[in-house]
């Protein structure tokens, strides 16, 4: 009894040692999990769908909110520091603006293409037309699925070069992913090549660029990238005349951007908004469009609705 009393507490701390480690980067076979970070909600889930439960990943910019500006926390800066492997967009998102990314980079000394690594990496650059961006790149080619594709192949080499005892299984996963995502690709070039000339999409920010090219559909904003003023009376003017010119049968709304502006557009214009759309991050958990895929294919089925005749 006396002896059991004396082991007690050593076996209580063993179990808490167990529990902790087990619930933070060991799995079931006791392997140390690849410790992953994605800068945002989209990043994130086309991550989650090749690697799913072999990884530890965390990601930075909340559901709903804009990627390109933001100011990471406490959380975000340890999770960064204790990265394995990071994946970002690239291409003017997170290091435009504030360049926030580029800043945690730089403080966390973390190495291009060792540590993190653009998922763009490889799709055809679309830039900016504004006078004060002339130059600048588009960030949006993750609303083009054949983009995508690109983003997920990258995704799935750099896993796998970090963790080759699980290439196998990442390999599988992407397979299986960008055939669903091909095939709504597909539908959506069938959809989009039926729809009435002379339509277009109009969203708040300029990020159907890589959109309108893919499934050769025009689109045009109030302003042209989050980095710049939101909404000004000069902006919606413009947008407005332009409607005014070429009307068209419905406005969309962004998930990630204030809805004012563009109802002061449709105020003007006597053009309904007809719906939100995903673009710059996945809806809610548990909501429509709270994936990649299904944000995607929420976006190319209310705007086909919408212009439809
Ligand atoms: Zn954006």
């Amino acid at each position: 009894m006396n002896r059991l009393k004396y082991l007690l507490p050593f076996f209580l701390v063993l179990l808490l040692l167990g529990a902790c480690s087990n619930s933070k980067n060991v799995d079931n076979n006791e392997e140390v999990k690849l410790k992953v970070v994605a800068t945002n909600s989209i990043l994130a889930d086309m991550t989650k769908n090749i690697a799913k439960d072999k990884i530890d990943l965390h990601s930075i910019v909340p559901v709903g909110k804009d990627p390109h500006e933001y100011e990471p926390l406490p959380k975000d800066i340890r999770k960064i520091a204790e990265a394995d492997l990071i994946v970002y967009n690239g291409i003017n998102l997170e290091t435009g603006g504030n360049a926030w990314f580029s800043k945690l980079m730089q403080n966390a000394q973390k190495k291009q293409n060792e540590d993190y690594f653009a998922a763009s990496d490889g799709v055809k650059v679309i830039y900016l037309e504004g006078k004060d961006e002339a130059g600048k790149e588009d960030p949006h080619a993750w609303l083009s699925l054949e983009n995508g594709m690109i983003y997920a192949k990258n995704i799935e080499k750099q896993l796998s070069r970090k963790d080759p005892n699980n290439q196998a299984f990442y390999k599988q996963n992407l397979d299986a992913y960008l055939a669903k995502l091909e095939q709504l690709d597909k539908e959506a070039k069938e959809t989009f090549s039926k729809l009435p000339e002379n339509k277009r999409v109009v969203t708040s920010e300029g990020c159907f660029k890589y959109f309108s090219e893919a499934y050769h559909i025009p689109s045009s904003y109030i302003w042209e990238i989050n980095t710049e003023e939101e909404g000004t009376p000069g902006q919606i003017k413009g947008l407005v005349e332009q409607l005014r010119a070429h009307p068209i049968p419905a406005l969309f709304i962004e998930s990630s951007v204030s809805a004012k502006p563009m109802q002061t557009v449709s105020k003007d214009t006597g053009i309904p908004i007809y719906s939100q759309v995903f673009t710059d991050s996945v809806a809610e958990k548990g909501k429509s469009g709270d994936s990649y895929y299904a944000m995607m294919k929420w976006n190319l089925e209310k705007i086909a609705e919408g212009l439809a005749d």
